[in-house]
């Protein structure tokens, strides 16, 4: 069977309908582990340090619940729109596999923490609402790794409190599914349970995905994918999965209940196990952990205590600072650019918020952005305080500076951590030339040195123009507005040359 290009699968199939639903697994940023004390800041020690009889599945020990991590799913389950039942509780999941150290997970199975919620997407000006399921609370499993002939075990992953988040199959495209993940994993850093890490693992997608005629409502058998770790991937995969499902519904074969595994490098889905039925896990209740009873005060306490959420932003970033859409997706997008551009604006005490807004966020997205990757560093390791960067914005606007001036100095303040200011008087910088008359006599002079250049412009050739503006904003060092020196250089050009 031959399958098609990306081009061909993206193409809105008209006989066939895509269904979608996702469980993506987040590891929370507790301090500890979820039934143990062992340290979860485990990424950059040696394999089986952070270990001990509970999370290497010794017989006889006594797990202990982690509350922050329950408070973390609680608070992902409000911000999804869930409801919380007072009861749940945690159930064994028997399965075994050499990365499970006690031959069960610890998982909640048919009373979870959370459930019935939904999440927003907005596709083509469109919003969609995408149901979840349920939150619900877990542990990691150790990690192999796998060697030619033998794997290895590291026992430090074990135990790491896990959340899973299951929606409904609501989706209808790749795409969708892209977004609704984009969106989940905002939501996750905002609340900051989870680093949001798709390339490390720390948030992992998996997808169901099947295929039915348009109009048909019973689902078709779904297929499970796994391995995706970036947002392009689970794209890329769900775009592959669809179009095999498809063909081979069209040619009347039967899709098979089983899991595949993306292959990144040869962008295809290959069939790694047959799916297994929840009753192959033989789920029963834990019995070494109490019910848990969650009250509705400590709901409302948590509900009480969330941050604000990445719509939420994104509207306020309209209403109160007038960005246009592109400024406002960026800065939500990247949560640590939006609060460095708040900090800036809370440095900024100018009457015209809006105006100051559109430059805060034209600097930051472009020069600050641009010196941030030229020097491989994040916003938050950054010398530049949002104070320099407002401070930087006030010697503009009272035109102490030209632009490419600003440049400059904030190369240097982004090295130095100088506030501008400190840098304009160090640098003995001068203010911009005001005074036309002064400008007038550079120009007179400046066209006197270069007769060709001006008898160029004078017969046609309009691209002369600017290397008579280079050499005025050379005479003058800089010191010129680059739009008046041209415009004074333009009006006397075209006066009759003189005699
Ligand atoms: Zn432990």
């Amino acid at each position: 069977m031959t399958i098609g290009t990306e081009t061909q699968a993206t193409r809105v199939d008209t006989d066939f309908e895509v269904v979608i639903g996702l469980e993506v697994h987040s590891q929370l940023l507790t301090k500890s582990k979820m039934f143990c004390s062992c340290s979860t800041d485990y990424a950059n020690d040696a394999p089986n340090t952070h270990v001990c009889p509970i999370c290497m599945g010794m017989p006889g020990v006594l797990p202990v619940i982690n509350q922050q991590a329950v408070a973390y799913t609680i608070m992902t389950a409000l911000a999804l729109n869930c409801t919380i039942p007072e009861y749940s509780k945690f159930d064994r999941k028997n399965y075994s596999y050499p990365d499970l150290m006690k031959g069960y997970q610890i998982s909640q199975y048919d009373i979870p923490l959370s459930k019935d919620g939904y999440l927003v997407i907005e596709l083509n000006e469109q919003t969609r609402k995408v149901g979840i399921t349920r939150v619900h609370l877990e542990e990691d499993t150790a990690r192999l790794l796998h060697h030619s002939g033998y794997s290895l075990v590291d026992i430090n992953r074990s135990g790491t409190p896990l959340m899973e988040i299951v929606s409904e199959p609501d989706m209808r495209s790749p795409e969708e599914a892209r977004l609704y993940m984009q969106k989940l994993r905002e939501i996750l850093v905002y609340l900051g349970v989870s680093s949001g890490r798709m390339e490390e693992g720390s948030l992992r997608c998996d997808a169901n995905i099947s295929v039915r005629p348009r109009g048909q409502e019973a689902l078709g058998v779904k297929t499970e994918i796994k391995n995706m770790n970036s947002f392009r991937s689970v794209e890329r995969a769900l775009e592959y999965e669809a179009h095999r499902q498809i063909a081979m519904a069209r040619a009347g074969e039967t899709i098979h209940q089983e899991t595949r595994g993306w292959v990144e490098t040869k962008g295809i889905t290959v069939p790694q196990r047959s799916k297994e039925q929840a009753h192959d896990y033989r789920y029963f209740p834990e019995p070494d952990l109490p019910p848990l009873l969650i009250s509705s005060r400590w709901v409302e306490e948590l509900r009480s205590q969330l941050p604000e959420l990445p719509d939420a932003r994104r509207a306020r970033y309209h209403t109160e600072y007038g960005l246009p859409t592109l400024d406002a997706n960026v800065l939500t997008e990247d949560k640590a650019l939006g609060d460095y551009f708040e900090a800036a604006m809370a440095a900024s005490h100018v009457s015209d918020r809006k105006a100051r807004a559109k430059s805060a966020s034209n600097w930051l997205l472009s020069e600050v952005v641009r010196l941030l990757k030229a020097n491989a560093i994040s916003i938050q390791a950054s010398t530049l305080s949002p104070a320099a960067l407002a401070n930087l914005l006030d010697l503009l606007d009272k035109e102490r500076i030209t632009g490419k001036q600003a440049k400059n100095v904030l190369d240097e303040a982004f090295v130095t951590g100088e506030l501008p200011e400190a840098i304009v008087t160090r640098n003995g910088i001068k203010p911009p030339i005001s005074d036309t008359r002064e400008l007038e006599r550079i120009i007179e002079e400046v066209i006197a040195n270069n007769a060709k250049a001006a008898s160029d412009y004078r017969s046609g050739k309009t691209n002369a123009l600017q290397s008579l503006v280079g050499q005025v904003m050379k005479q003058t060092r800089g010191q010129a507005k680059a739009d008046i020196v041209q415009k004074l250089l333009k009006s006397k050009l075209d006066e009759a040359p003189s005699a």
